[in-house]
C-alpha cells in the first residue's frame, strides 16, 4: 500500500509497525533508537572496567616518571575509547533484534 507521500509502507522488523519509505528488514527509527540505547549501555558497561584495569596497571606498574605518568595517562584515555568504539559495534552487529 503507498502512503500519501508515494513511498510503500513496510512493516519494521522487530516492531511490525508500517512504516513508509523503509527498505525491507529494516527496523524503524524507534527500533533503532533502541538497539543504539542499549549498544550504548552495554558499551559503557565494558569500557568503564576495561579502562580502570589499565589505570590500575599504569598506577601500579609504571615508574613514578612525569613522561611515563604522562603516555600512562594516554593510554588509559586511549583504552577507553577504543574500547567503547568497538564493544558498540559489535554490539550493533551482533546484539538480537
Ligand atoms: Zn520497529
Amino acid at each position: 500500500m503507498l502512503s500519501p507521500s508515494g513511498w510503500a509502507e513496510v512493516p519494521c522488523a522487530r516492531c511490525e509497525r508500517r512504516v513508509a519509505g523503509l527498505a525491507w528488514g529494516e527496523l524503524c527509527s524507534e527500533c533503532r533508537a533502541e538497539r543504539n540505547r542499549r549498544a550504548n549501555r552495554l558499551a559503557r558497561r565494558i569500557s568503564l572496567p576495561a579502562t580502570l584495569l589499565v589505570g590500575l596497571y599504569v598506577i601500579l606498574r609504571l615508574p613514578p616518571l612525569p613522561v611515563a605518568r604522562f603516555y600512562g595517562l594516554l593510554a588509559v584515555l586511549t583504552t577507553f575509547i577504543v574500547v567503547r568504539k568497538v564493544v558498540q559495534r559489535v554490539a550493533l552487529e551482533l546484539l538480537p533484534r
